[in-house]
């Protein structure tokens, strides 16, 4: 397929035009990949099925795997739910446009294809101006997964659309890099309390301040809260560089004295090493390709930085990646949830 790439920072006369030509893909029931502030999202008509199964296909994703259906106005998100629990409001009001999906029970209209058989649906209203002025002149929702293929790290760049999408998809609109970098915070309102399914920039603790008590879901917390590890052996394929990802435990001696170790074992070998690092660490390492995630202290830099850093050790060809550990708190969830899925929770 010949993809149509058109490349747009602000919207003037000129970007609006283009913007025209691919929102007009997806009225054809098209597949178009557009910038938000989280990740690229690879979107369709959220209520066109045939036009939903373009996005699996491209992504080459398992087709009970709901998407995230993406709204361009306040106004929109009423006709695409049943209902808009009291506490669902709030949420809207507080945290939207922005990096949150509400769960709410769906309206007859959302098919099924978009929400993997659910009669749930996820919705979001994202704090993106090109991915809103796109939205509404589509005129429809848009549901969208990440725009990476099925396994990859989430695109953060144009560069990383392309790697994955170009000639998968009918357009791509190429834009900044995200702001955010890591998918959105999932809240399901379809239960007492409201559920994190997955966490994100908007935090626990943020959710909390206006609802009172919200759970978070034993998928994020179990191998992530020592306490809750359950089975190490589970392999997941998420997020993955090609390298082999190993996420490395300990006080900051431990984890210091076990990367330098291994990167003394295979001194000489041929194996490409990778160390994913800090600021403050990547001076202690001397061997190996040494990446640092961003500063320790900047929690939001290294989630910004997390899905680029892993592509880049793809680019330089390395074949076992050591992450130093990360440690637990509000604001690293999320960053801890992705980078350990991606190591496939392995631990040294
Ligand atoms: P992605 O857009 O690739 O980040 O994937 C969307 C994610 O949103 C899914 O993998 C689910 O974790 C979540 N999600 C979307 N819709 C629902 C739903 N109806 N129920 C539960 N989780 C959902
Ligand atoms: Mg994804």
């Amino acid at each position: 397929m010949k993809t149509k790439i058109v490349k747009i920072e602000t919207l003037d006369e000129a970007s609006l035009k283009n913007l025209e030509d691919v929102a007009q893909l997806i009225r054809a029931g098209e597949t178009v990949v557009f910038p938000t502030e989280t990740v690229y999202g690879l979107g369709a008509d959220a209520l066109n099925p045939q036009a939903i199964k373009k996005i699996f296909e491209a992504k080459g994703r398992p087709d009970d795997n709901p998407l995230i259906v993406h709204i361009g106005g306040l106004d929109e998100v009423e006709p695409l739910v049943a209902n808009i629990p009291e506490k669902a409001k709030i949420l809207m009001q507080t945290f939207w446009p922005g990096p949150l999906t509400l769960i709410m029970e769906k309206a007859s209209m959302i098919p099924t294809e978009a929400t993997g058989g659910l009669n749930t649906v996820g919705v979001r209203f994202p704090d993106h101006p090109i991915a809103q002025a796109f939205i509404k002149m589509a005129g429809c929702p848009i549901a969208a997964p990440s725009a990476n293929r099925s396994g990859r790290p989430s695109p953060t760049q144009g560069k990383h659309v392309l790697e994955d999408l170009d000639g998968r998809v009918a357009g791509i609109i190429l834009s900044s890099d995200t702001e955010l970098g890591l998918e959105s915070t999932v809240i399901d309102m379809t239960v007492e309390p409201p559920v994190v399914l997955r966490p994100g920039d908007i935090t626990v603790s943020e959710l909390r301040a206006v609802l009172g008590t919200v759970a978070v879901s034993a998928n994020v917390t179990q191998n992530i809260v020592p306490e809750k590890v359950s089975s190490p052996g589970m392999k997941y394929t998420h997020y993955s560089p090609k390298g082999e990802l190993v996420i490395v435990k300990g006080t900051p001696e431990e984890i210091r004295e076990k990367i330098t170790k291994v990167l003394a074992h295979y001194k000489g070998k041929p194996m490409t090493i990778g160390v994913l690092a800090s600021d403050e660490t990547m001076g202690f390492y001397r061997e190996g390709f040494i990446i640092s995630l961003g500063s320790r202290n900047d929690p939001k830099e290294m989630s910004k930085n997390l899905f680029s850093r892993l592509r880049t050790f793809d680019e330089l060809g390395v074949e076992k990646i050591y992450a130093e550990d990360i440690p637990l708190n509000n604001e690293t969830l999320a960053l801890i949830n992705r980078l350990y899925k991606a190591a496939g929770y392995a631990f040294i």
